[in-house]
């Protein structure tokens, strides 16, 4: 007999029809033999009418009162669901949040869970009753007894947060959607439904995955080991797996605010190699890594930065025994690099670096946390060292450093980050990185019910699990920042500081020495709103610290490909490059971590450059998802 926590999303319950059926699932559960925790969203779009109200009335409405307002959607579905369940002669109650106490932050709309209380769930389940309880919304601990909504979507990080309180054996989110799909449907109709997906790998993929599952779930499962799986209410379809590696035996007090990073990672067994001033036109990097994947030279971190001129640099390291295979198809490769029409001497110039490390930072809970990064920056710099190259992605900023600084770094980042020596933290191996360092693990199949054991595929990822676009960010390049410690720490500190989140962040390999002080340029992007403003700010720094101009441009696209499997494997981003470069569609910056590599391109070319690289991987599927309005 398992426990399970069952999510159903608004349209699931929808009407009527829709709670009976739901009523129906459930019962079947129970009768299989298991405890069942409910957890539900607001009747279709109760929530969405919630918030016209409340603007018809103020187009500034209290926060508070929001609060109570929204509230009350679930309270609806949970109320329905139980008579519907004690039609059909099951047993059942419904909770709302602050009745369960589920504990959060005294702040409104957006509260974050502190720990959730089971005594009461777990009288309750033990009497055989269903328990069903009202998502997205928490009560507050200071004494007030305040009413909190999660946050839109909320939901979702309800029901894993139950699951995890509850040390449940799986959670179950239910939705209009039959799983997690490869890429967005309605921009590439041969998208196809995955079997499996680690949490990991679902967050890198979040701006591809959070309209399905919420990435403040995914991060609970991750973090509590939950197992998950999401599936649709219409059918029996087994759906989507998000895994996770065992548990960690992490308190559950203090749920979603612990540590914002899990791992300090580092790799001294690195080499950098960098192709200067290669010409900025479509073709160049697949050329370049074609060669290198050919060879069977194994990249790791690559790195392209925002031209200057007409030309970009494109960094990338190797580990150390390779170096010199890597080294000498970088010059073998370089004189094609050059223009044909009109070489210039200094064009493709091949650069090697031995003494590299690299350090990372790894969490789930940098996501929307912009002092992260910066911290990071700065806790780099308070110990001397200079970072010579920068790349991001969504749960992860790695670094290129001297290789003589890297202990000193790493120690100095676990003190800043609370992470003991030989900790291990999620997707972490003791800090050393290595090409089997890891990864989640594959989930142990005793975990799950026998209906529910698709994971056959996970004993050996697919490079590419998934292809995500996004066409809302705009890209910040600053010119000829001096290089030395503390410069990245101040950008980003003052990023963070007006709550400006960094999605994507490259430092260029380019060093120009001018007044006699070595300068490199810093790209980056953040979401299209706060372009402008983030300009307007940093022009006016730039002016008073004598960095370069600041250049903004809106009218690009990320796209990215996420997947365990590219670890270890040579290849991956020369494919990715290819098909890009075969489309035509020039790459403006490209930056990596170990299971992501992402590309910006210019917006007009985003959705083309999705279905090109979807193609490339062949994650084509025969079925069409039909996407609900
Ligand atoms: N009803 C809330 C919303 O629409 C929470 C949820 O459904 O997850 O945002
Ligand atoms: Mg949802």
């Amino acid at each position: 007999m398992a426990l399970i926590v069952q999510k159903y999303g608004g349209t699931s319950v929808g009407s009527v029809e829709r709670i009976q059926a739901v009523a129906q699932r459930v019962y079947k559960t129970v009768k299989a033999g298991n405890s069942i925790v409910v957890v539900v969203s607001a009747m279709g779009k109760t929530t969405d009418g919630l918030v016209k109200l409340a603007t018809e009335i103020s187009p500034n409405p209290n926060r508070r009162e929001m609060d109570m307002l929204l509230s009350t959607g679930e309270q609806v579905t949970i109320a329905l669901l139980s008579m519907a369940l004690q039609e059909l002669g099951q047993p059942a109650i419904s909770m709302t949040g602050a009745q369960v106490g589920i504990v959060t932050e005294a702040e409104y709309s957006r509260a974050r869970i502190l720990h959730i209380e089971t005594t009461r769930l777990s009288r309750h389940i033990n009497e055989g009753k269903v328990v069903v309880v009202a998502g997205f919304q928490g009560i507050s601990n200071a004494g007030e007894m305040e009413i909190t909504t999660l946050g839109r979507g909320g939901s979702d990080t309800s029901a894993v947060a139950i699951a995890a309180a509850l040390k449940a054996n799986f959670c179950e989110i239910y939705t209009d959607v039959p799983g997690i799909l490869t890429t967005d449907p309605r921009l590439v109709a041969e998208a196809q439904l995955m079997d499996a997906i680690t949490c990991d790998e679902m967050l890198e993929l979040a701006s591809l995955g959070a309209k399905v599952l919420h990435p403040r779930a995914v991060e609970i499962a991750r973090n509590y080991g939950v197992p998950l799986v999401v599936r649709s209410s219409w059918t029996d379809q087994p759906g989507t797996w998000v895994t996770s590696a065992k548990p960690q035996g992490r308190s559950l007090i203090n749920l979603e605010i612990a540590r914002p990073v899990d791992a300090v990672e580092f790799d001294t067994d690195q080499a950098k190699v960098a192709l200067l001033r290669v010409p900025d036109k479509p073709g160049v990097a697949a050329r370049l890594f074609g060669e290198i994947s050919r060879q069977k030279v194994d990249v790791d971190l690559i790195i392209q930065s925002v031209h200057e001129g007409n030309s970009n640099d494109i960094a990338f390291t190797v580990t150390t025994p390779i170096l010199k295979r890597a080294e000498a198809v970088a010059t073998a490769i370089a004189p094609a690099l050059r223009s044909q029409s009109n070489p210039k001497l200094e064009e493709a110039e091949v650069m090697v670096e031995h003494n590299i490390a690299k350090v990372s930072i790894a969490g789930a809970g940098m996501i929307g946390r912009p002092g992260v990064a910066a911290k990071m920056f700065a806790t780099l710099a308070e110990a001397g060292v200079n970072i010579q190259m920068i790349s991001t992605s969504e749960v992860k900023v790695s670094c290129v450093v001297n290789a003589a600084e890297c202990d000193r770094a790493v120690l100095a980042l676990r003190t800043a980050f609370e992470i003991e020596a030989g900790e291990q933290g999620a997707g972490s191996n003791d800090g050393k990185l290595s090409t089997q360092h890891g990864l989640n693990a594959p989930l142990p199949l005793t975990a799950l019910s026998t209906q529910h054991s698709a994971l056959s595929t996970q004993h050996s990822p697919p490079p590419v699990r998934g292809v995500a676009l996004d066409l809302n960010q705009a890209r910040l390049a600053i010119r000829q920042l001096p290089d030395r410690p503390g410069m990245a720490a101040k950008l980003f500190g003052l990023l963070a500081k007006h709550n400006i989140s960094v999605d994507m962040i490259i430092q260029s390999q380019r060093c120009r020495v001018i007044d006699g002080v070595p300068r490199r340029d810093i790209a980056f992007t953040v979401s299209r709103i706060d372009g402008e403003n983030a300009k307007k700010m940093l022009t006016q720094v730039a002016a008073e610290l004598g960095w370069g101009e600041v250049v903004l441009d809106s009218a690009i696209a990320k796209v990215s490909i996420v997947g365990a499997g590219m670890l270890g494997q040579p290849g991956v981003a020369a494919k990715m490059f290819e098909a890009l470069a075969q489309q035509e569609i020039n790459i403006q910056m490209i930056a990596t971590s170990e299971i992501k590599i992402s590309c910006v391109v210019a917006q007009e070319q985003g959705v083309k450059a999705l279905q090109a690289i979807h193609a490339a991987f062949e994650l084509a599927g025969s079925e069409k998802f039909v996407v609900p309005a």
